[in-house]
């Protein structure tokens, strides 16, 4: 790393408590910057992300990642009655997977705040998992396990299918897509959280169809506003509630060729 000063993200303490109802430790803190500052280094030599901005990068990297799994959380969506409401630990360690997580978004957010569960990072890009396995063990972040490969073979292979508790993804296709790549992988009972930006009612319903093939149902969506440049974003929660078909998810790009 160059000695030159590297931009500091925004302390904002009093936003993460009034919006999510928790407050990140000095440890946390530190993890976040040091992430920020990892990836602002990282951009040199990979395309990692767009947003550089410190106030940016904590609203749609760090916050936007974290808003998608605090309702889980704090219902004790996936685990039985959660007993500490107002923190962000589960109430029994969780399995996390991000599908497609790029620079690491939502999984390595989700890992630093979710220190008990494990979360596995899955890209299909060799260097950003490298990269992240670099992030990770500077990060100290013991709970990261990391994996090269396409959500479509992953979700076949008997190591991965129906094996966690929750699937994160964050642009990586259409809604349906999504829904193809996500269930498959989660136990029965399951959550899959799919990060939208604009989402409309008609898109639900047209949603529904592909959800029910894959075993699963829509179990709710959130529409919220991020708090810094008040942009409008929706998370579908969807329910593992039946067996996904075996034929599920098909072969590498067909998903996305011929949507459910
Ligand atoms: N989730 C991150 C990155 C989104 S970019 C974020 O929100 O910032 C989409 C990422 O998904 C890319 O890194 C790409 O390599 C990966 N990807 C696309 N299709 C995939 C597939 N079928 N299986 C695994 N990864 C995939």
């Amino acid at each position: 790393m160059n000695n030159f000063k590297l931009p500091s993200l925004p302390e904002v303490a009093d936003i993460w408590q009034q919006t999510l109802h928790w407050t990140p430790t000095v440890q946390q803190q530190v993890q976040f910057q040091r992430l920020y500052e990892f990836i602002l280094e990282g951009n040199r030599q990979l395309n990692l992300t767009r947003i550089t901005d410190p106030q940016e990068f904590w609203e749609k990297h760090l916050w936007d990642s974290l808003r998608g799994i605090t309702s889980l959380l704090r219902d004790g969506g996936v685990g039985g009655e959660n007993t500490s409401p107002s923190s962000l630990t589960s109430p029994t360690p969780l399995s996390f997977i991000d599908i497609g997580t790029g620079a690491g978004f939502p999984g390595i957010p989700v890992a630093i705040a979710v220190a008990d569960s494990t979360v596995t990072l899955l890209d299909s890009t060799r260097k950003k998992i490298a990269f992240l396995e670099k992030i990770g063990a500077e990060l100290d972040l013991t709970n990261v396990k990391t994996l090269t490969g396409r959500a479509e073979e992953v979700g076949q292979h008997p190591q991965h299918r129906q094996s966690y508790d929750v699937a994160l993804i964050r642009a990586v296709g259409t809604a349906s897509v999504c829904a193809e790549y996500t269930l498959p992988l989660l136990k029965q009972g399951g959550l899959a959280i799919i990060y939208r930006g604009n989402w409309t009612e008609e898109e639900t319903k047209a949603l529904e169809s592909a959800v029910h093939q894959l075993g699963g149902i829509i179990e709710s969506i959130e529409k919220f506003t991020t708090p810094f440049s008040h942009s409008i974003r929706h998370c579908l929660y969807l329910r593992k509630v039946a067996t996904t078909p075996s034929q599920f998810p098909r072969p590498v790009g067909v998903p996305s060729q011929k949507p459910l």
